[in-house]
């Protein structure tokens, strides 16, 4: 039995309908943008691993620093103690915060960074006497797979079989073009009630979703609104963080600052798995108390893990130096120019753009559904052209890492526009 079919007998798959499962491909190394499977084929990783590698594969540096780290410190237990890194990192990414920012909480993902987050709002009212316990979401939104990120995620496919579980939260509609007054009112509503304790959002690109974008004026509108109501914002950059926008963080495009941010995927820039909630010094305050039961019951075993501070410091090195911002400018203008000359397609629908994420959408002539047969199809043609992408049933993105070349790119743009001639003869045959 080769690799893969040993896969099949004892492992199980996140998001994989085990019936109609290809064989997985079993990958051996990495190397920059680059996958390589035991068989020596190179795949182009265009979607980041689920977007998550944002340095390249087996990134020597910080490959490095994790290897020093593991000779010094592996793990300290984070309550009453404490390590360098972790506090050198907070610092860190605190000075990339907006100024209101002053403490940093650690995790192990995205999913629980959002659940600490909705954890501390809730809290924070409590503390006070205050009976605020509702929650305001995007209803395209996607969270996280636990139960308190999927209760504040968009009920879907992925949703549906725990759906009389989730805690009741009142979703509005995502900002579109035109529409927005209809997000304002719906947001003004929902106001109404005293009870509202926070408004969680993904800042610009609702990811899972299907990579919706909206603008930054109306997410400003939206968060000025939650402060006058005395609400608590919360941005999930899980996905749009470190520079994924063409800023540092999606909300550095707006001039109201949210209360809580949520951090993961590129923290590491993929090396580990990785969470952070920061929070202001208003919010912390509400928890310093002589009574006990205001303490902030979360943690993890593996909290501010020393090895996982020191894959984050390396990845926040790499994120500081002047390359990284070239490059990511460098990958806005080849897509920008890639879209200007795709855009007209008939094959294609609101194609789109916000910083290094580039989305297509095919015209299928059915509204956009997850689970679309058109999405093995998509994904097939470019698993042949050694392409890794992976489609949201019609959708189909690039979010590639920074070190992505210029050819890497343009072989990447080809193979799109041959995957659409080749639709197009299908469809005259
Ligand atoms: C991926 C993602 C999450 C969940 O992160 P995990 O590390 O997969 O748990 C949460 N929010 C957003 C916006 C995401 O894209």
């Amino acid at each position: 039995m080769n690799y893969a079919e040993r896969d099949l007998k004892s492992v199980w798959h996140p998001y994989t309908q085990i019936k109609r499962n290809a064989l997985p491909i079993n990958i051996v190394k990495g190397d920059q943008t680059l996958l390589i499977d035991e068989n020596g084929n190179k795949f182009i990783d265009a979607i980041s691993s689920w977007w998550v590698n944002t340095h390249g594969h087996a990134n020597p540096y910080i490959a490095q620093k994790v290897s020093e780290q593991l000779f010094e410190l592996e793990h300290v237990i984070f309550a009453g103690f404490t390590h360098p890194n972790a506090i050198i990192l907070a610092e860190r990414l605190l000075s990339h915060l907006p100024k209101n920012h002053d403490k940093v909480f650690y995790s192990d993902n995205g999913s629980t960074a959002v659940e600490v987050a909705i954890k501390i709002a809730l809290q924070y009212w409590n503390n006070q006497g205050i009976k605020k316990t509702k929650i305001i979401a995007f209803k395209n939104a996607y969270h996280g797979d636990t139960f308190g990120s999927m209760s504040v995620s968009g009920r879907s496919v992925f949703t549906n079989a725990f759906e009389s579980l989730l805690f009741d939260v009142e979703f509005i509609e995502t900002p579109m073009k035109g529409k927005e007054n209809e997000t304002i009112e719906a947001l003004e509503l929902a106001l109404k009630n005293e009870d509202v304790a926070a408004f969680i959002f993904e800042p610009l690109v609702q990811g899972a979703a299907g990579m919706i974008m909206y603008e930054p004026e109306i997410l400003n509108k939206l968060i000025s609104i939650c402060k006058s109501k005395n609400v608590l914002t919360i941005a999930d950059e899980v996905m749009t963080g470190f520079y994924r926008t063409g800023k540092f963080f999606a909300t550095d495009f707006i001039e109201e600052k949210p209360d809580l941010f949520c951090l993961s995927k590129g923290l590491t820039g993929g090396t580990m798995a990785f969470g952070v909630t920061t929070s202001t010094n208003k919010i912390f305050e509400a928890f310093i108390s002589d009574d006990k039961t205001k303490t902030l019951y979360h943690g993890h075993s593996y909290t501010a893990n020393p090895v996982a501070c020191a894959a984050a410091l390396a990845s926040m090195d790499l994120y500081e130096k002047p390359e990284l911002l070239n490059n990511v400018n460098r990958i806005i203008k080849k897509h920008e120019s890639f879209k200007t000359k795709i855009q007209n397609s008939e094959l294609l629908k609101n194609v789109r753009q916000t910083g290094t994420i580039l989305v297509f959408e095919l015209n299928t002539g059915e509204s956009t559904n997850y689970l679309n047969d058109i999405r093995d199809r998509i994904y097939n043609f470019f698993i042949e052209k050694k392409i890794i992408i992976r489609p949201l049933g019609n959708i189909f993105y690039l979010i590639p890492p920074y070190c992505i070349t210029n050819e890497e790119l343009d072989y990447v743009y080809d193979s799109i526009l041959e995957f659409l001639s080749f639709l197009e003869n299908e469809s005259s045959n």
